[in-house]
């Protein structure tokens, strides 16, 4: 067995995996070590599904940094030809002066995330409700 390597990765959830793919993609000679296996179900990233955000309402400073990894997102899901990233938009709901609205919004316009605001009536329309993203 080869012993010769640049880096190891220990834990391979979210962070572990992702760094271990990028260093490996640098041409680094990497080895990864997972307690419970690659791609259990066990811990915090393991599961059906998850949510991919691009904003953060407390930290629109974030968005800069979660497109670069939405972009290794999208190249992954080219790499391996298997739908793992359905981008679908986000809705947010509240009377349109709650101030975690207006801070949301306020944050995503700063973040450069595309924002609309529809009334109740909109909101009750299905062609808005069903609009493709
Ligand atoms: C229920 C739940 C739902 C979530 N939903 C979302 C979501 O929708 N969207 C989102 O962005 N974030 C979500 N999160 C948060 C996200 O999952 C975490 O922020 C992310 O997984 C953290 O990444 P990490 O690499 O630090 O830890 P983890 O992904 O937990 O990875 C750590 C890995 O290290 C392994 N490990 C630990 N110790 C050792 C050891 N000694 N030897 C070998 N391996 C070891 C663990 O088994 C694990 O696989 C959710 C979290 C939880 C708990």
């Amino acid at each position: 067995m080869h012993t010769d390597f640049d880096v190891a990765v220990i834990g391979l959830g979210a962070m572990g995996s992702m760094a271990l793919w990028q260093l490996a993609e640098d041409g680094l000679n990497v080895i990864g070590f997972e307690q419970f296996g690659v791609g259990h179900d066990r811990g915090a990233v393991g599961g059906e599904t998850r949510l991919f955000r691009r904003m953060q309402t407390s930290r629109p400073d974030y968005t800069p940094i979660i497109d670069i990894a939405r972009r290794q997102w999208h190249a992954l899901q080219e790499f391996s030809s298997v739908q793992i990233l359905t981008e679908i938009g986000g809705l947010t709901v509240g009377p349109a002066n709650d101030p975690r609205l207006i801070a949301f919004r306020t944050a995503a316009q700063g973040a450069g995330v595309e924002t609309e605001t529809l009334g109740r009536k909109e909101m009750n329309d299905s062609s808005a409700a069903n609009r493709p993203y």
